[in-house]
């Protein structure tokens, strides 16, 4: 089909997620057809660089080699049976490889099918957890501690933990009661204060709010290292491990949301790993399959898992599951991510081309128009102000962000802004020369759009 009658059967049939439909039917958009390595082909033959991995999924480029060949094979086999009652080799191998890779203390994986689902899982499995143990005698621990800006989807159960007033606000008669802790955006500190001398303040704030109320509280909720959907919000170091601690001294689990940072985007498999943190419970998705196909798995320790264990009519099953649990197509892509992991030393090159990007993001630091950068290995927010004195926010009108990702369109360069905070997010295995592409294409669309508003 042509790109014309492409467009107008999108237009009249589809809704797309996260996208204001009025804005989209009211220009041409772009309609992929084709990919390979990190680039995107549209159907007019243009060709983009997939600067934000296609939402933050692909690790290692498209049409990879071994990963085309583990999907093809597996399907030569079987496409997809349920996991409710039955099991497969690709989701027993792909386990075993998982667990041998995951923060000690993680045993146990629970599948489903994307981030969201894999975080809902975790609130269910914490929350069901504390109801059984000791028959009952901790029923009173089902509240969770949750930080603003945090995001883990989009089901009623990862919203109700998130703190994305846009995203999240509007549901709030439909969701469950947490209690939110100020995230440590340094940039916008909430108390005032300056890192280091705060001396981690709102780490210790969520301690004390752990001491006082740790026989209502189930778990602590939180996206370590980097919120990436608040706009790439590093916490400064020392701050995960403190609230680590604190869970520890109160007796209550840390949910460690990984969806974004796990393999291998913050230069470590996961993010936990920089600050040497063992989670109870810890949710992977996007980068599971290497960015093909939706998995998920929410990881947990034996001490959750045996609580779930008792005869047929006790009940204490974990009621969860879903039709596409552990897809075998999905298993085969994640145990072919695993393998080009190590086959091909990938965090190394991540930690190199994570620096070559550090390098290059000093460069427009001084910017009037340039708030904060934030950098976390390959995952960057460039948050834009009006005036990075004063930290003044552009008005939403201006849609600056987007503004900027059309220019970089232009120049050939694929991105997707968080509001104002433009992101890069590339794939694990780009080179440095396409680092300094990325980088020309963002920074002078950066300063082609501040000049124009
Ligand atoms: N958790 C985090 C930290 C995320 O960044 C996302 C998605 O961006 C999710 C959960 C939700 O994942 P999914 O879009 O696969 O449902």
């Amino acid at each position: 089909m042509e790109y014309r009658e492409l467009m107008e059967r999108d237009k009249r049939f589809i809704w797309h997620p996260f996208t204001q439909m009025a804005d989209w039917v009211s220009e041409d958009q772009t309609i992929i057809s084709r990919a390979e390595g990190h680039y995107l082909y549209d159907v007019n033959g243009r060709r983009y660089f997939d600067g934000v991995s296609s939402l933050w999924v692909n690790l290692f480029g498209h049409k990879r080699p071994e990963i085309d060949k583990a999907i093809r094979e597996q399907l030569d086999r079987v496409a997809h049976s349920t996991f409710l009652g039955l099991t497969h080799e690709p989701a027993i191998i792909f386990s075993e490889k998982l667990i041998k890779i995951a923060p000690a203390g993680l045993s146990r994986v629970f599948f489903s099918d994307n981030g969201s689902t894999a975080m809902e899982i975790a609130i269910k499995m914490a929350f069901q957890f504390w109801r059984q143990k000791n028959n009952g005698k901790y029923r009173d621990k089902i509240r969770f501690i949750t930080l603003t800006g945090g995001y883990h989807g989009d089901t009623i159960g990862s919203v109700s933990a998130g703190g994305i007033p846009l995203f999240h606000e509007i549901f709030s008669p439909l969701l469950f009661e947490t209690i939110k802790m100020p995230a440590p955006y340094c940039y916008r500190c909430y108390y005032g204060l300056n890192y280091p001398s705060c001396e981690l303040h709102c780490a210790e704030m969520i301690r004390k709010k752990l001491i006082e109320h740790r026989d209502r509280i189930c778990g602590v909720i939180l996206e370590p290292l980097v919120q990436g959907a608040a706009g790439m919000i590093v916490h400064p170091r020392g701050f995960l491990k403190i609230v680590r601690d604190a869970t520890k001294e109160t007796d209550t689990l840390l949910i460690a949301d990984e969806v974004a940072t796990g393999f291998g985007r913050t230069g470590r498999m996961f993010a936990v790993e920089h600050e040497d943190v063992r989670p109870d419970i810890m949710a992977l998705a996007k980068g599971i399959t290497g960015g093909y196909l939706p998995l998920a798995v929410t990881l947990t320790t034996e001490d959750i898992y045996s609580q779930f264990l008792g005869k047929y009519e006790e009940f204490k099953t974990f009621f969860h599951g879903h039709s596409y649990t552990a897809n075998p197509l999905g298993c085969a892509a994640g145990i072919s991510t695993l393998n080009i992991f190590e086959k091909d030393s990938i965090l190394s090159h991540v930690q190199k081309i994570s620096l070559r990007l550090s390098q290059r993001l000093n460069e427009i630091k001084d910017h009037p128009g340039v708030g904060d950068i934030r950098q976390k290995g390959l995952m960057v927010g460039i948050e834009l102000v009006r005036d990075s004195k004063t930290k003044e926010p552009f008005d939403p009108s201006f849609k600056i962000g987007q503004r900027v990702i059309k220019k970089t369109k232009e120049k050939g360069v694929i991105l997707r802004p968080l509001g104002d905070v433009i992101v890069l997010m590339p794939p694990l295995t780009t080179g440095e020369d396409e680092i300094d592409m990325l980088c020309d294409a963002t920074f002078s669309s950066i300063e082609e759009v501040i000049k124009e508003v």
